[in-house]
């Protein structure tokens, strides 16, 4: 979600004329999106910018800001931590970026600043704005890009008692299907095959909206996507057992579009850990959503987040977190040691679980989950499969790198084929996680 985010703030620099760059030194403009999901995550935003706003430069006018999440929770106390930083833009303000940016480097440029500034200008940017959801549409230009994320809804209105998620992403809002469609259309116009819908949980997108045919609005929506020429991959994330009904099961049966991928969190396979994490469903109901998937489609991929060392999570509800994940035969999963947010119900938790406690249980879990990763990807070996050729490989140029259905990167040699056009392959050997694969003719 902050990929897409940051996609429509750099689509908006670049109407109005900037360039990106990679390079530091280069920039009159530095942003960094945070994320608040983990601890670790602010506080490498908050270094990174440390030592951004810290560093000699030839350019004293440069613009710095924080976007997102970060943002939105810490506010005006950035400027306490960075007293060099510029601006701080909440989840609801993307749209509001560029302008701000731009007005202050024009009016530092036209004041010919050659001394450091040493405190920056402290615009804060954090208010909600009505329909701002609906703002989310500028896309990056090709650029050869044959995938895209569109955002389906905003917020969050689940109260899972760990996550940061509904103070920093608010409510939670739909955007109209009409204007996903149009959005949808135009990036077909331009090249791209595979569209991938986000969503704090998808499958409640416009959920007031009334059941039809025996299907609730996020499958209608599958349904209207799916009948776009041209557009060859449907995929989504992340759904929730919540309101996680059967037409969406059976959405695997019907539409072929819908890649055999889902990346479904489980978050614990202990039924007391979910009730304490104001998770509302048992772990049972999760694992036979999984299986009635699989019979729907029976090659589906599926992938999970899971967090180990909740507050009170015992050995007895982590080995049946672990057991869960044998039963899955997960694809792949993220493994989160939790991470107190603030003002978040977990946080005051009295049995906090000690650090070496939730180091093992990821290592442990860490270890089940790539055996059966690379047990799975070696059964691939000798298959034929189908991937959309996304671009070069990013260790070896000479390559092409590529996704099957099932979301697993593929490497094939370059020169055979075209990027952003699906081709059959053969799966000839895989080391870890990456396959490699020949073109069939
Ligand atoms: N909306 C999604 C999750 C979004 S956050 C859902 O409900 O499934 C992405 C992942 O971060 C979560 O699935 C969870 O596993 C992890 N996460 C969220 N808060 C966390 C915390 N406080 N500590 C550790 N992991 C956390
Ligand atoms: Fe966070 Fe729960 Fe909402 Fe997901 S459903 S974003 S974990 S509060």
């Amino acid at each position: 979600m902050n990929e897409r985010d940051t996609e429509q703030v750099l689509s908006m620099f670049l109407a109005g004329g900037y360039d990106i760059t990679q390079d530091e030194e280069k920039a009159d403009v530095i942003l960094i999106n945070t994320c608040s999901v983990r601890e670790k995550a602010e506080l490498k935003a908050l270094g990174k910018m440390g030592l951004l706003c810290a560093r000699p430069t030839a350019k004293p006018w440069v613009v710095y800001g924080f976007m997102g999440c970060m943002s939105q929770s810490r506010s005006n106390s950035l400027f306490r931590d960075i007293a060099r930083l510029d601006i701080v833009t909440g989840t609801h303000q993307y749209h509001n970026v560029y302008k701000l940016c731009n007005r202050l480097l024009r009016n530092r440029l036209a004041q010919n600043i050659q001394e450091p500034i040493r405190k920056g200008a402290h615009i804060c940017a954090v208010g909600h704005e009505d329909g701002f959801q609906n703002e989310i549409k500028d896309h990056l230009p090709p650029a050869g890009n044959c995938t895209a994320f569109v955002s389906i809804m905003q917020g969050c209105d689940m109260r899972c008692s760990y996550c940061i998620v509904p103070s920093t992403r608010g409510e939670e809002c739909s955007r109209p299907q009409a204007d996903i469609l149009r959005e949808a259309k135009e990036l077909v116009a331009r090249g791209v095959k595979e569209i991938t819908l986000l969503g704090q949980i998808v499958n409640r997108y416009g959920r007031d909206e009334p059941i039809v045919n025996g299907r609730g609005a996020f499958v209608r929506l599958l349904e209207a996507l799916h009948e776009i020429d041209g557009l060859e991959r449907i995929r989504f994330t992340s759904p929730h057992p919540i309101g996680f009904r059967q037409d969406l099961v059976n959405a695997y049966t019907y539409l072929p579009k819908l890649c055999s991928h889902i990346h479904f969190p489980m978050q614990s396979g202990s039924d007391r850990i979910l009730k304490l994490m104001l998770r509302p469903y048992k772990n049972e109901k999760y694992l036979k959503l999984c299986e009635d998937m699989r019979e729907a489609r029976p090659d589906l991929a599926i992938t999970t987040d899971i967090i180990v060392g909740f507050p009170g999570e015992t050995h007895e509800d982590y080995l049946q977190t672990k057991a869960a994940v044998e039963r899955i035969q997960f694809d792949n999963a993220f493994i989160f040691q939790y991470s107190p947010r603030k003002d978040t119900p977990a946080a005051a938790m009295a049995e906090q679980i000690c650090l070496r406690v939730k180091e093992e249980r990821n290592h442990d879990l860490l270890e089940c989950v790539n055996r059966i990763a690379i047990a799975k990807n070696n059964a691939l070996v000798g298959t034929l499969q189908t991937i959309l050729v996304e671009g070069p490989s990013k260790n070896n140029p000479a390559r092409l790198q590529g996704r099957t259905s099932q979301n697993k990167p593929v490497i094939i040699d370059g020169g055979s084929a075209q990027v952003g056009t699906i081709v059959p392959v053969r799966i000839t050997e895989c080391t870890g996680f990456t396959l490699y694969a020949n073109v069939q003719q």
